[in-house]
């Protein structure tokens, strides 16, 4: 359907619901999320359950990069007029020529992956007049963020 529009929500309580939910995977791999929130985020237009999905992908996917342990930082902050949801690991990293193949269907290197999430996550963020970028260097780490329009 073309011309949905979305209800407003707030960003904050949707991410400590997921993080919530993603930390015994955390503990498993003895990661620990820090979270740092900008004060007086404004709602975004959105699906609830979509964006908390792409919030569970984004955020699993960073603790699974990180075979050692260590911290994962979610941090949301306003830029001008957009929300900015960022998901940073101390990971694996990605190597360059595999940076555009991220959201390809079943594009996976894990060993139980299913190679869906990010499409997905990508296909919510656009519907949504967002964009989701990625900054990362092998055996470094990676930065995902979710760019969301404030109306
Ligand atoms: P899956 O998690 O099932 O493998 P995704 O679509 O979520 O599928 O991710 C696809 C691939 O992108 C992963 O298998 C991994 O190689 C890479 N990837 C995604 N996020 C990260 C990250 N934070 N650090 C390193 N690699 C990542
Ligand atoms: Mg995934």
């Amino acid at each position: 359907p073309h011309n949905v529009v979305f209800n407003l929500h707030d960003i904050r309580p949707m991410l400590e619901q997921i993080i919530l939910l993603a930390e015994t995977h955390a503990i498993m791999h003895d990661v620990q999320i820090v979270t740092k929130y900008d004060a007086d985020l404004p709602p975004v237009r959105c699906e609830e359950n979509q964006l908390k999905q792409v919030f569970l992908n984004l955020l699993k996917n960073a603790i699974e990069a990180m075979p050692d342990g260590g911290e994962v930082h979610v941090e949301v902050e306003r830029e001008d007029n957009v929300v900015v949801v960022r998901f940073r690991d101390h990971g694996c990293g990605i190597p360059e020529d595999r940076l555009p193949k991220l959201g390809e269907p079943f594009f996976t290197t894990k060993e139980k992956g299913t190679g869906l999430g990010l499409m997905v996550s990508y296909k919510i963020i656009n519907s949504l007049g967002g964009k989701i970028t990625v900054k990362s260097k092998e055996r470094e780490g990676s930065t995902f963020e979710v760019r969301l329009p404030v109306v």
